[in-house]
C-alpha cells in the first residue's frame, strides 16, 4: 500500500468555525500525520454555531477521533461537551473536542499554546507577574492557562465594556480557583498601566490593536515607558511585527509575536488526539518561519 493513502481504517480530524478556508491547521496537522506515519486525515469544515449540535451528533456516529473549533464556534461548541478539562471549563469555551469512544472531551489550547510559545523563546514567567490587555476570547485562555501554569500575579486591561464586565467575572473565577492573584482595571487608566508594568515580568497584548490593517495603532499611549527586562509579547502575527513589538525591541527589550501560539495550540491538539508529539521543529521550519 502506498504510504499517505486514505483507506478504510483511515480516521478524520476536523477544523469547525465560519470562515475556515484561510486556516494553516489542514496543513500543519496533515503534514504531521505524514511525517509520523500516522493514519488520520484533518479538514476543515465551514459551519455556523447554530449548524453545530447536528454535525456534533454526526461526528459520534463516524467515530471522529476529534475535532477544532474556530470563531464563532467555541462557546457553543462547550456546551455540547460530555466532559471539559479543567482550562475549558474556566475559560468558557472549547476549540479541541477529543472523542473518547463517543465522549467528547472539550479543550481549550490556546492558553497553552501562548505558554509553550513563551517557554519556548527561553522565557520563564512561572511564579512572576503578566500585565494582559484585553479581555475577550484570547486573553481568556491566556489568563486561565497562565494562571494554572503558576504566574503569581496577573493585571488584565480592558476597557469599560461588555467585556470588562467578563473579565470581572473571570479574575473572580481565577481568584477563587488557583494561587494566582488577579484583577482588572481600566485600559483608560494610562497612569495605573504604567505602575503594573514597572513590576511585571511580562506584558501580552491580546487585543488586536495593531494588526493588519490597522498596523499604524499600538495598544499603549506613548508618554507610558516600559521598565527595563519586561518580555513584551504580543498574539498578533500579522504583522509579524507589531507597533509594540518595535517600540519594545528599539528599548533593547525582549520580543515574541503570536506566530508560536498559532503552532502550539495546534501541537497541544496534535498530543491530544495521537498521544504523539508533532514535530513543531520541521512544522515551524515549513509552515512558520
Ligand atoms: P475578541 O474576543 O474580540 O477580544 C478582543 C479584545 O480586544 C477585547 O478585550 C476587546 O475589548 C479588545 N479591543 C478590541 N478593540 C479594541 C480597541 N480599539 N481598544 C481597546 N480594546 C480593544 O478577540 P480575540 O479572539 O480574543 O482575538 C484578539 C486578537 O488575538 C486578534 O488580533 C486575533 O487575531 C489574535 N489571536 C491570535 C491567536 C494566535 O494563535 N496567535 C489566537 C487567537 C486570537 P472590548 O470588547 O471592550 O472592545
Amino acid at each position: 500500500m502506498k504510504k499517505n493513502q486514505i483507506t478504510g481504517h483511515t480516521r478524520m480530524i476536523c477544523l469547525l468555525g465560519s470562515p475556515v478556508s484561510h486556516s494553516i491547521s489542514p496543513m500543519m496537522h496533515n503534514r504531521s500525520f505524514e511525517l509520523l506515519d500516522l493514519d488520520y486525515a484533518y479538514l476543515a469544515f465551514d459551519i455556523k454555531p447554530q449548524e453545530l449540535s447536528g454535525v456534533v451528533d454526526s461526528f459520534r456516529k463516524m467515530q471522529v477521533r476529534g475535532f477544532n473549533l474556530t470563531m464563532p464556534d467555541k462557546t457553543e461548541m462547550y456546551r455540547l461537551c460530555d466532559e471539559l478539562s479543567d482550562a475549558a471549563r474556566m475559560i468558557g469555551a472549547v476549540n479541541t473536542v477529543v472523542n473518547e469512544n463517543g465522549t467528547l472531551i472539550g479543550h481549550n489550547t490556546d492558553g497553552t499554546g501562548y505558554m509553550r510559545a513563551v517557554e519556548n523563546a527561553g522565557f520563564s514567567i512561572t511564579g512572576k507577574k503578566m500585565t494582559l490587555l484585553g479581555a475577550g476570547g484570547a486573553a481568556t485562555s491566556i489568563a486561565v492557562q497562565a494562571a494554572l501554569d503558576g504566574v503569581r500575579e496577573l493585571t488584565i486591561f480592558n476597557r469599560k465594556s461588555k467585556t470588562f464586565a467578563h473579565g470581572e467575572m473571570l479574575v473572580k473565577k481565577i481568584n477563587e480557583s488557583t494561587d494566582c492573584r488577579a484583577k482588572i482595571c481600566d485600559l483608560e487608566d494610562s497612569r495605573l498601566l504604567e505602575r503594573e508594568l514597572s513590576d511585571s515580568a511580562i506584558l501580552t497584548n491580546a487585543t488586536p490593536i495593531g494588526m493588519v490593517p490597522n498596523e499604524a495603532a499600538c495598544p499603549l499611549p506613548e508618554e507610558i515607558s516600559l521598565p527595563d527586562g519586561l518580555i513584551v509579547s504580543d498574539i498578533i502575527y500579522h504583522p509579524e511585527e507589531t507597533l509594540l513589538l518595535k517600540r519594545a525591541r528599539e528599548c533593547g527589550l525582549s520580543t515574541m509575536n503570536g506566530m508560536y501560539m498559532l503552532l502550539y495550540q495546534g501541537a497541544e491538539a496534535f498530543r491530544l488526539w495521537t498521544g504523539q508529539d508533532m514535530p513543531v521543529e520541521t512544522i515551524k521550519k515549513e509552515y512558520f518561519d
